[in-house]
């Protein structure tokens, strides 16, 4: 069978913005003939998220992550949908799910390695899987629990960076179901404060490409920053930081205003905001969402009544086909998405 597949055509550079130029298309033929436990599984969605960017270079800079090889197929989370099988735990028509998905529209793959899922829990939005019900999710909800310290009644304020993003968009509505008083979300247009506002439930929004971020938050945060939910890094959140309260705590979550640099991660702060942190007590941990996989099953579950019982809104950016990959994944890394940017590859 004839199926496309993207593969690294070159690599951006350690300092290089990505270009949907590094990414190529290419049409192969598949055996579809399976040995023991494999199954052959048509791909229904693919997911493009920060951590890709990485994956671009010949050397990640981080050990869980294994750089992309030029020429080979990519691969990523994904769902899909199971059309042959010798895997005694799969059968066909059941929708799978991996970290590991090759960026093909068809693929033999080892199906010991997918994990099943249950589509009642995303009522029949099977890309939720790769966001809201899958690791982005989990990294909302997990990051704001293990490393936010929101205590209801404590009278707390949290800022979210990347607000709009995937995370950034749950981890503020979580942590408004939690007990803040005041969530604000720092993003990079007024269409995204405006969802922020009126769809998510945010208390206020800033558009740190044309506002003064400094002085917006001092004006809507009169009591302080007590959470701040960090997806980006950079001059953002030394502004936010600055805002902040005597024992507050940090969510490093992503620094993704310095993907595109040679620096180490987490990329060094200034003295200034160290010496904030220190001087104030504030805690600012980094957050792995692979180190909390024991509590993955219990918070997808609460993730999925959250949004069934619409507590928490899901918002997402698709774009079809598989040729648009890496112009999906160059459009995230710039702002192009509100909430989880999904490429959709088959009906
Ligand atoms: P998003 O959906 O948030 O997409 C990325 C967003 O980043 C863009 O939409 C853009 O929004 C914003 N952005 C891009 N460049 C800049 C910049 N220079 N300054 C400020 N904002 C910028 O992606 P995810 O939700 O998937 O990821 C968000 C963060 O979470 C990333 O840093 C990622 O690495 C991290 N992450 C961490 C995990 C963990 O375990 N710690 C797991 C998963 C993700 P805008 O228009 O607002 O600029």
């Amino acid at each position: 069978m004839q199926v496309q597949r993207v593969v690294l055509n070159s690599r951006p550079g350690k300092n290089g913005e990505p270009s949907p130029k590094n990414f190529r298309l290419e049409r192969i033929s598949l055996t579809p003939d399976l040995e023991d436990g494999q199954v052959l599984v048509r791909t229904l969605y693919l997911s493009v998220d920060p951590y890709m960017r990485c994956r671009m270079n010949e050397d990640t800079g981080a050990d869980y992550l294994t750089p992309w090889e030029l020429s080979e197929c990519l691969d990523g989370g994904g769902v899909g949908v199971v059309e042959g099988s010798r895997c005694s735990a799969l059968t066909g028509g059941d929708v799978v799910t991996s970290f590991n998905w090759p960026w093909q529209t068809h693929a033999v793959m080892i199906g010991d390695g997918l994990q099943k899922v249950d589509l009642q829990m995303v009522d029949g939005h099977l890309s939720y899987f790769l966001g809201a019900v899958g690791i982005t999710g989990l990294t909302a909800l997990l990051g704001v629990r293990e490393k936010g310290y929101v205590t209801k009644g404590a009278n707390q304020t949290m800022v979210v960076s990347g607000a709009a993003g995937a995370c950034g968009s749950l981890a503020g509505q979580i942590g408004r179901l939690d007990g803040c008083v005041r969530v604000v979300g720092i993003c990079g247009s007024d269409e995204k404060c405006k969802a922020l506002v009126e769809d998510l439930g945010f208390s206020a929004a800033v558009n740190y490409r044309s506002e003064d971020i400094s002085a917006r938050l001092q004006d809507i945060c009169p009591d302080g920053v007590d959470v701040y939910f960090d997806n980006v890094g950079g001059a953002v959140s030394e502004a936010v930081i600055e805002q902040m309260n005597k024992g507050g705590h940090v969510i490093l979550c992503g620094q993704i205003s310095q993907y595109n640099k040679d620096v180490p991660y987490p990329p060094p702060l200034s003295d200034k905001t160290q010496e904030i942190l220190q001087s104030r007590s504030i805690i600012r941990e980094r957050f792995m969402v692979l180190s909390y996989m024991s509590k993955a099953e219990a918070s997808l579950f609460e993730l999925s009544q959250l949004i069934k019982s619409a507590q928490i809104k899901v918002l997402e950016t698709v774009v079809n086909g598989i040729e648009n990959m890496g112009v999906a994944f160059c459009s995230m890394m710039r702002g192009g998405n509100i909430g989880k940017q999904i490429v959709k590859i088959s009906d």
